[in-house]
């Protein structure tokens, strides 16, 4: 065992720890809206434009951004209950007194002591303070999924992030076709109801598109009147 010196290096914490856990309630409930969120935006977008441009033959951009919500959605799943690397290895055997020393590239650190596990914490394991835990290799805590970054985890992570970049996308493009398709409709959401439900019997116009009368459906008969132009 080599001779340990007073000005050893620490290994360094990126914030410090509270005295007290913080509440986890409203971290939760944030974590659920996003959640609930996330299906809402993508409920409504595959309701209105993604149903429009299946049922005009525009299959390619329903089913990329359907594979793609699955994918951003258990992504976020998995990382809202995942287990970023959480240490436990308390015990009473080990004290705040006694010393411990990695050498990392020839370098002795001393290891910190955490008071709230009770035991000496790896180089690059931090306390959470909003967890409450130590997590090796802490990379950040993640609010919008209320759940630490870490050694297990952190795949997950970047998953969610690529998945979430890409659906993001998706459904930009998706949205500008479908608005591009319609222009030559005047918005209503009479109209952004009425294709998605197939009301009537749609007949397709000369740009390959389809109108449906707002006056044959007031009168029931679900009369469709082709665009003229
Ligand atoms: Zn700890
Ligand atoms: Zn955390």
């Amino acid at each position: 065992m080599p001779l340990l010196k007073d000005d050893m290096p620490l290994m360094k914490e990126p914030h410090p720890s509270p005295q007290a856990p913080l509440p986890w309630v409203l971290p939760s409930l944030f974590a659920a809206f996003n959640v609930v969120l996330l299906v809402i935006f993508s409920g409504l977008f595959f309701a209105f434009p993604c149903r429009w441009l299946a049922q005009n033959g525009q299959w390619a951009f329903p089913i990329i951004a359907g594979l793609l919500f699955i994918l951003t959605f258990f992504s976020l799943i998995s990382l809202n209950f995942s287990d970023p690397g959480i240490l436990h290895q308390g015990s009473n055997e080990q004290g705040p007194l006694m010393v411990h020393v990695v050498w990392v590239n020839h370098r002795a650190f001393r290891l910190q002591w955490c008071q709230k596990c009770c035991f000496h914490r790896p180089p690059r394991t931090y306390h959470c303070p909003w967890c409450n835990i130590c997590v090796e290799d802490f990379d950040h805590h993640c609010k919008w999924v209320n759940n630490c970054i870490g050694h297990r985890n952190f795949r997950f992570f970047m998953l969610l992030v690529l998945s979430l970049c890409l659906y993001s996308g998706a459904m930009l493009v998706t949205c500008l076709i479908f608005l591009v398709r319609t222009t030559h409709l005047s918005f209503s959401m009479d109209k952004a109801i009425a294709y998605p439900l197939g009301c009537g019997d749609p007949r397709p116009n000369s740009e390959g598109g389809e109108e449906l009368s707002t006056e044959g459906r007031g009168h029931g008969g679900g009369r469709v009147n082709g665009e003229q132009g």
